[in-house]
């Protein structure tokens, strides 16, 4: 349905994210949303609210580039200071003075909340390390996970190749889009020997070579990363930073913006989740291998295998160990008697023979070794 436009038009450049073209497109302003004429195409309608930009919108802004939150990757470039202007009027949350007053909010939740979330939390049983985790803002989030990817990759060699990560990609796909908690992940396969995986902040996860070679087979890698999702999607990891820095130095990290974060890949790693947190996780593993028919076996066979492993051997911790694992995620009987005890479902291998094939050769080394 054609939306009736009145007033000045302009000439903008607009990509799908679909494909890499960008075509040129008018843009016009109507009362419900930005609507975007395309040559051919139907026109598109952007409602206001839902509006974001890459710079927020000042008084001497000379463009503006668009997104939408509903079509995600889509952008919208208009080379003009007049249309900028127009919709900062329109869409007043994209302002500067909306973006200082959003900057400023954690601040003034920590400085003058303090009490009352302390009093609610006490209250609802809420962890104030949670609480305040889940108002970290995304760009924290974000620089929080690379730099513990960095501390946990240094020296180490990031497995890449082509066939190995589309393998990662899939199986990381599979189970994300089984669940609708829209999360997505970046997924790091790192050439050690340890047999670990590691959610970070900012939706990360780390999963050594050490790891995909003990694994008896791709079902057994799902389980362990639907884990580690599970972790990522409850801010597990986070809270966990929050715990340990301490409420005070969590709210300045995050004024700081996450230029100020520090080394903090070297405390992820130590890290160990409370039983609660390890439930948790493996609640929300459950839900996606379920959704993606992938069988919950593959997680309680792992932690099994690992188990049998850590016992029959006399090796420390030291590296190459098996240990690190467990220690990080408890594997009480408890929680191996719960995922025994979920319903099964029909379900297909997490990997085709190929996949699988290439996520355990991916670090250039044998597999099995
Ligand atoms: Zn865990």
């Amino acid at each position: 349905m054609p939306y009736d436009t009145e007033g000045p038009r302009f000439d903008g450049r607009f990509s799908d994210g679909q494909t890499a073209a960008a075509h040129n497109v008018r843009v016009a302003f109507h009362e419900r949303g930005l609507v975007i004429l395309r040559d051919g195409e139907e026109q598109l309608i952007w409602p206001y609210g839902a509006l974001a930009t890459a710079e927020p919108l000042s008084t001497h802004a000379v463009d503006a580039l668009v997104s939408y939150r509903y079509q995600p990757g889509a952008s919208l470039f208009v080379p003009s200071g007049g249309f900028a202007r127009r919709l900062a009027e329109l869409a007043p949350h994209l302002t500067t003075s909306a973006a200082r007053r959003r900057a400023a909010t954690p601040w003034l939740w920590a400085a003058a909340g303090v009490v009352v979330i302390g009093i609610a939390i006490s209250a609802m049983q809420l962890s104030p390390a949670r609480t305040i985790a889940s108002m970290m803002p995304d760009n924290v989030r974000n620089a929080l996970g690379e730099r513990t990817i960095r501390a946990m990759t240094e020296g180490r060699k990031v497995c890449e190749t082509p066939a190995g990560l589309r393998a990662v990609d899939t199986l990381s796909h599979r189970l994300t889009g089984a669940v609708p908690t829209g999360n997505r992940f970046q997924i790091t396969v790192v050439d050690w020997g340890l047999v670990n995986a590691f959610a970070t902040p900012g939706n990360r996860i780390v999963l050594t070579r050490g790891l995909i070679a003990k694994a008896g087979g791709p079902d057994e890698v799902a389980g362990v990363l639907a884990h580690e999702m599970g972790h990522g999607i409850e801010l597990h990891p986070e809270t966990g930073i929050v715990r340990s820095i301490g409420l005070a130095a969590a709210v300045e990290l995050m004024l700081g913006g996450g230029g100020t974060v520090g080394n903090l890949g070297a405390m992820l790693l130590q890290l160990s989740y409370s039983r609660q947190a390890e439930r948790e996780a493996d609640e929300r593993a459950l839900d996606m291998l379920r959704g993606a028919g992938i069988s919950a076996n593959g997680i309680a066979d792992f932690f099994r295998r690992i188990e049998g492993l850590s016992a029959g051997s006399n090796e420390g911790d030291g590296g190459g160990g098996v240990t690190g694992m467990l220690s990080t995620h408890p594997a009480t009987a408890d929680r191996l008697r719960r995922i025994a005890a979920a319903p099964r479902y029909p379900s297909t291998p997490a990997l085709s023979p190929a996949d699988w094939q290439a996520m355990k050769t991916m670090c250039g080394t044998p597999a099995g070794e």
